[in-house]
């Protein structure tokens, strides 16, 4: 399955100048959502991931996902594995569960992301399902930035991830764009100015 390719039909890949949420500027940029715009290309995609889990032979009892990146990417995960899903929310600022959700003592949680950059959230509902009794045996996205080492990838884990080393890591691509500081970035020195998709626009 050729990932970028459908990320490319999707228009999830972008190419042109753009300013990260590091603060770094590049030539690509995800946007990660629109890749699931279609029910049918997510649930292909989370076909694949689960497929990808299922052959590791690791045993996964719940999906959990942090909101709201993470909802449809973990709620597709959760029905091609076919367990079940709750999510985690920020109130205030800080990740919790509610909405009745909960989980037993040492129930078998995947944390999953649509796209994991240093894992951050993935982190923060992790640390919650482990208050709440609950091992966290793996990790999961569509897409990986590249800052983490997924399972099957040569490409090494970079001092910025945050996911533990011990804990295994499912994605299905590898997306590592070039980034500049916009001092030196060559974009601008060619003149164009840089845009910030974030999470409200293309
Ligand atoms: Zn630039």
């Amino acid at each position: 399955m050729d990932i970028e390719q459908i990320y490319k039909d999707a228009d999830a890949l972008l190419e042109g100048h753009f300013i990260l949420s590091s603060g770094n500027h590049s030539n690509r940029y995800l946007q990660s959502a629109k890749v699931l715009e279609d029910p049918k290309r997510a649930q292909l995609l989370a076909t694949e991931l689960a497929n990808i889990i299922k052959q590791s032979g690791l045993k996964i009892d719940t999906v959990c996902a942090p909101a709201l990146g993470g909802l449809l990417a973990g709620y597709e995960l959760a029905r091609a594995l076919d367990v079940r899903f709750i999510f985690v929310e920020r109130k205030e600022g800080q990740m919790q569960l509610r909405r009745g959700f909960s989980v037993e003592k040492d129930e078998k949680v995947l944390i999953c992301e649509d796209i994991i950059t240093t894992g951050g959230s993935a982190m923060e509902a992790a640390a919650i399902m482990e208050q709440n009794g609950a091992n966290v045996t793996a990790f999961a996205a569509l897409a990986n930035r590249g800052f983490c080492q997924r399972r099957g990838s040569d490409t090494p884990r970079k001092p910025e991830c945050k996911l533990p080393g011990d804990v295994p890591f499912f994605a299905l691509e590898d997306f590592e764009f070039a980034m500049y500081e916009p001092a030196d970035c060559p974009l601008c020195k060619a003149g164009g100015e840089a845009i910030k998709p974030g999470s409200r626009s293309k």
